[in-house]
Order: C-alpha cells, then structure tokens, then sequence
C-alpha cells in the first residue's frame, strides 16, 4: 500500500511540476503574432442600420461570401454610390420615402410600394445570361432588377401583394410567353441596393449572406468608402445577424487603423515620441482587445469604448509618420503582450491597476508622474448636491432614498479613493474603485483622484489647538449647561452661540465637492505625462518602459 501511495504521489508532483514548466516554456516562447487586418464595427446591436448610403469618388465592387470565397457580383461606377434599403413596404410622399407597417385597410397619402415581386425566367449561373433576360422583358414591364441569391435572377415590380403580381403576370405573359412568370413574397432579410444617382433599383440580395464592398482603386487617391459622413479605408462588409438588422463592419489592414486611432486619442500636434509611444500603446491595445465584439462578428467597436476609430479624414501626417516609424513594435511582459490601458493625465501619479480595477497586474503599477503637471486637468472641482447624487443614483437604478452623508473610507496609497459610502434615508452602500465616476459620469468625476467637502462640515480642534479632524455636527456629542445631547436632524440646522454673534449651519449636507486631480482611470500610460516625458528628450520605448513596468517593447 506505502509503494502505491507514494508511487501516486510522486505521479502527482511530476504532474504540477510538468504543468508549471510548459506554462512557463509557454510564456517564454510566446510568438507575438500581428494580424493583418483588423475589423471595426461601425454599426451594430442599437445602432444597426436599415437605410443607408455608401459612397466612394473611384467607384465600387459589390461581392458576396460563397462557399468561403467572395465572389464579385456588380461592379458601381456612380460616384454617389448606393443606397441600402430593406426589402419592405414603403410610403412615397412628394418623393420622400419611408418605410412603413403596411396596412391593407388603411388610407395613404402618395404612393405605396411593397416587397412582393415577380420573377422572370430561371435561375442563372453567370450574369450574362440574367442581363439577357433583363434586356428582352424591360420594354413590357418596369421597373426590372436583378435578384441574387445563390444564382441570377430577374425580378420585377414593388407589389403589395400576390394579387396584384398574378393580375400582372397575366397581362405580360401576352407580350412575352415563351418566358416563365412566378411570385416572389417577402423575406425580412432581403435588402435593395439602389443607384446613388439614378435612384433606380440595381440588385436585391439576401442580407443574411455576408456582402462585401470594396472601393476601386485609383492611382494617385486613396481609395476610401463613406458611410454616414465619415471616409473609411478597406472594405465594408455587412450582413444581418439573428435578432438584428444589418451589422456594418470595416475590414482594413492593422496599420491603416492605426492612422485614424493614433490622431483620434492624442492631438497630432503633440512630440513625435510621445505620438509614437500612442501609436504602440495603441497597437498593443488593439491586438489585445480582439475579442471583445466577438458576439457581432468583428474585433472592436469604433468608439472610446474600445479606441476611438474616425476614418480617413482623421488622419494626419505627423501621426501616420508616427504608426510609421513604430511599425510591427509591440510592448511585452515575460514574452506576451500586456494590455495598455492609457489615460489622458494621472494628475501626478499614476495607480496600481488592483486599486482602480479588480486584478492586480504586474506591469501596470503605480508611478511617478509629474512630467503630466500642466495640463488642464491637474486640479478639477465638481460640486454636485443631494438630489443631483440621488438622480445619478436613480439612472444606475440604485435607490438610497434622500443622501443623508457621503464620506470617503479608505484610499490607496497614492490617494485614490477606493471605498466611499454613500448613506442615505433607506439604505447605505459602499462604492470601490472606479464604481462611482460610471454612476456620476466619466467627464464629470474625472478621476478617483480626490478630497471631499460638504456644506456640513465641522472642524473640532485637539485640546491642545494644534489638531483639527474634519467632521459631521450630526451625531455627534454636545455639551451644553442642560446636559448632553446629540446633534440630529434631517436637513436641520444648528445654531451655534459664539461670544459676539448666532450662526447656523447644515447638519445634513446639501453640497458635496470634489476637489480631484487628473482625468481617467490613472492606469498605465498617461497622456500628458508621455507628452512631457517627449519634450524632456526622453524616446518612446523609455516613456513606454515607465508606464508600463518591467515591459519591454520589441
Ligand atoms: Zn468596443
């Protein structure tokens, strides 16, 4: 029994150690591997699209995924591009269309159109054989349109019903007999593309598919695609996903992102090293937060919740030279690449990531920061009363009743406010770290970074006079010539009899002020500080190595 139990045991220790030895050989050996493209989501979840234009000056391919290939479907030579509708009923009023819940009973004013259809012929391989079709029927019926899904076809007519289509089929199946007529109903998914400048009806497709649009290319222009007033590089996909209308989605290549980002989270005026040390921390960002938007079929959102992404018109030369001269640089920890959280200025000092978040990361440490003083956001002051707090409190759905008390319990090291207790007329609660500036709002509370103040302060002096503590009249002890009373009240004042003259002051607090420094989550990188470091002389990979702890850029 002993020789089994120990032979089990020595098992089990050869088993953690092989564990710990090929998680470190792991991490040691990690490749850092850099995509080549990268998908931003433009339009997605609340903001899909189902009405919209996509322009580009050199024209356009439109190309849909099949058996793993994209296959070329159109080629759009109007510089006004196309115009993406729904297949769906639409009221046309004095030209003006909007899409509508059709209502067979009901009175409209204009034109109504609808997404019942009439297909002529078969379903054809190539193009070609369509377009034939097309030509021979359109002088009996319009308007005519090619349909593809899966293969060509030739559809007609914006019905509002089967009847209407089978009265029609009947009288152009005199004209042309030698052709086959049948209905085509509605389907959710289907989409219109429509010609940015004839406004005619080029193609239907099934948006479930997923369709490409690739800008032509030009000598001499950067070939681009506007969508919703902003000119992006790459390609557009789009494609409706289950529970949701059309997800738009910008492919392009990782550097070409990075042009907009770059100039997007830092002004392109500022020190070439600090706009490099943006352009890795950026980088570094991107390749770390791929999976975010997983859910929507693309790597990051175009917004500050994962990098502020503005397209072509964005871009600076400055900033371009910067992703330039830092192409293919990452920054690394034990071989892998770290997550570089950055922020505009820590006010001085920066934190330790376990004070503002949750986990505790070894490279994102606090450090000295006073190459940021200077910047606006050195010492900010926010005064918010009772009610104010009680409606931020209300929109995150949190209901304390009347704020009664605010006070600050404990702060990191550097003075960051970790817990702050919030005591009101039903319930009290502790918020930590970062908790409190999503409730207040981010631009408000712009750090964690702060003192607080009310208009219910009193200040109690040490016997000796050399000490005075901060404090609250309410609850406290009072000694007066009747005896011992505590201080209470709701939104009660006290009156204080001093030797000359009456005061009264608050025993609840009506105000409360923030007297912070800095703006963000004061975590790796700050802004502002890598700007100083630049104008110090200090090169990117140095201001990089001080915000981001034993890391190394590669
Ligand atoms: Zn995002």
């Amino acid at each position: 029994m002993k020789t089994i139990k120990a032979v089990i045991l020595y098992l089990l220790i050869a088993a953690v150690m092989f564990t710990f030895v090929s998680f470190n050989s792991e991490v040691l050996h990690a490749d850092v591997t850099i995509p080549e493209t990268i998908k931003i989501g433009l339009s997605y979840g609340q903001t899909q699209a189902n009405l919209f234009t996509l322009e580009s000056e050199t024209g356009m391919n439109i190309l849909v995924l099949e058996n793993g290939e994209y296959k070329n479907l159109l080629e759009v030579k109007s510089p006004n591009g196309i115009k993406v509708r729904r297949d769906e009923y639409y009221n046309v009023v004095k030209g003006k269309e909007t899409e509508i819940n059709y209502v067979r009973a009901a009175k409209y004013e204009g034109e109504v159109i609808g997404p019942y259809h009439i297909q002529i012929g078969g379903v054809y391989e190539d193009l070609e054989s369509a377009l034939k079709v097309l030509k021979q029927v359109s002088s009996i019926t319009q308007p005519v349109f090619l349909a593809y899904e899966g293969g060509w076809m030739v559809w007609s007519q914006l019905y509002l019903d089967e009847s209407e289509c089978l009265e029609q089929i009947k009288i152009i199946k005199k004209e042309e007999s030698d052709i086959s007529y049948s209905v085509v109903h509605p389907d959710k998914k289907r989409i219109q593309i429509i010609d940015g400048t004839t406004g005619q009806l080029m193609l239907l497709l099934n948006s479930e598919e997923k369709i490409k649009i690739v800008p032509k290319e030009a000598k001499g222009k950067v070939s681009s695609l506007k969508y919703k007033g902003k000119k992006y590089r790459g390609c557009i996909t789009m494609q409706s996903l289950a529970g949701s209308d059309i997800t738009l989605i910008n492919e392009l290549p990782v550097e070409h992102y990075l042009y907009s980002v770059v100039p997007s989270e830092m002004p392109a005026s500022w020190h070439i090293e600090a706009l490099k040390a943006q352009a890795v921390a950026a980088r570094n960002f991107a390749l770390v937060t791929m999976e975010r938007h997983n859910a929507y079929g693309f790597d990051l959102c175009s917004t500050e919740h994962c990098q502020a992404y503005n397209g072509l018109e964005k871009e600076n030369s400055s900033t371009t030279e910067a992703v330039n001269a830092t192409k293919g640089k990452v920054i690394t920890y034990n071989g892998a690449l770290i997550s570089t959280f950055y922020h505009s200025s820590s006010g001085g000092h920066t934190e330790d990531s376990e004070n503002v978040w949750n986990a505790k990361t070894d490279y994102i440490r606090g450090v000295d920061d006073k190459f940021s003083l200077g910047s606006p956001y050195d010492n900010w002051t926010v005064e918010l009363d009772k009610t104010e707090i009680k409606e931020k409190l209300a929109q995150s759905n949190i209901n304390l009743g009347e704020i009664r008390d605010i006070r600050i319990l404990e702060s990191s090291r550097y003075g960051r406010v970790t817990k702050l207790e919030i005591r009101g007329s039903k319930d009290t609660r502790i918020f930590n770290k970062e908790e409190i500036r999503r409730i207040i709002g981010t631009r408000l509370l712009k750090s964690i970074w702060y003192t607080l103040k009310t208009d219910a302060d009193v200040f109690v002096r040490g016997s000796q006079f050399n000490s005075t503590e901060r404090g609250r009249a309410s609850h406290m002890h009072v000694l007066s010539s009747s005896g011992k009373t505590i201080v209470k009240g709701t939104g009660n004042k006290i009156t204080v009899k001093g030797m000359n003259s009456t005061k009264s002051y608050n025993v609840v607090p009506d105000k409360y002020t923030f007297d912070g420094k800095g703006f963000g989550h004061g975590l790796g990188m700050s802004q502002y500080g890598a700007k100083g470091m630049a104008e110090a002389g200090y090169n990117y990979q140095k201001i990089l190595e001080h915000y981001y702890q034993n890391s190394k850029v590669q």
